[in-house]
């Protein structure tokens, strides 16, 4: 089994002075894999401050060079420090037009230059009461197996993330997230992907309360976390909530 994974995603937030004092409050735990995914802008800043976490990003171009104004590529990722990126966040699909084959293109650019996607699946609040969680994510899936098959999908971290939990304070229960993450070790075992090392991190309204719950749940193997990584003692807490109930 390997370690749980704790992700904070810091979304559009940060600064050169709030970052040192967040990332120097938040040092690292025995027993959790725990990684930062910041802006562009600061990523030489917190791979110098990092010690021992994980750096990432929040989203890649699917290009690799060339004429696309804006784009960061993953080898440029890469060779910031980066090990994980963020892919089809569900607010990169609804603000910036990002659609299921788009994400399977991102997730092979972030595995051709050796980064972890952590590829990102859910459902709306109107997908979830019309009875299609697992349709909607077996069609997220299916268009990113399009473009990683198996192999990809090996290497790669799936994170559930319910678009009615993220930001709204309203997390799944333990028990509603662990329905679809055994949902989605089902789909990819039906694919013959080796789960030994597969992660499944949930992801939407994670706290300092409700971690544990969550982190105990058997398909549960860590967290993608937003407002709760920007303040170094919630984030710790969170990350130190997969060592209780049985967790890593
Ligand atoms: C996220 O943006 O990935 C997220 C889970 O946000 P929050 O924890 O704030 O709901």
């Amino acid at each position: 089994m390997p370690k749980k994974l704790v992700v904070g995603n810091w979304k559009l937030n940060g600064s050169l002075a709030a970052n040192e004092v967040l990332l120097g409050g938040c040092g690292t735990l025995a027993g959790v894999e725990m990684a930062v995914c910041v802006p562009f802008p600061y990523l030489a800043q917190a791979a110098s401050l990092l010690d021992g976490m994980a750096l990432g990003a929040q989203t890649v171009s699917e290009f690799q060079s060339g004429a696309y104004t804006g784009e960061v590529s993953a080898e440029m990722l890469a060779e910031m420090g980066c090990r994980y990126v963020i892919v089809g966040h569900s607010e990169r699909r609804a603000l910036f037009g990002e659609d299921d084959a788009m994400v399977g293109r991102k997730a092979a650019a972030a595995l051709r230059a050796e980064l972890v996607p952590i590829v990102c699946v859910g459902e709306s609040l109107a997908e979830r009461e019309a009875g299609r969680v697992m349709e909607v994510i077996g069609r997220q899936l299916g268009a990113v197996w399009e473009s990683i098959g198996k192999e990809g999908f090996s290497r790669a971290v799936i994170a559930y993330e319910p678009v009615w939990a993220i930001g709204t304070g309203r997390a799944a229960s333990a028990g509603e997230a662990q329905e679809v993450h055994a949902g989605i070790r089902r789909w990819l075992s039906e694919r013959e992907v080796p789960l030994a090392e597969i992660r499944i991190l949930y992801g939407g309204s994670v706290n300092a309360g409700n971690a544990a719950a969550l982190f105990a749940m058997p398909d549960v193997d860590g967290g993608l976390i937003g407002g709760a990584s920007l303040v170094a003692e919630e984030f710790i807490a969170v990350c130190r909530a997969t060592m209780t109930n049985g967790g890593c």
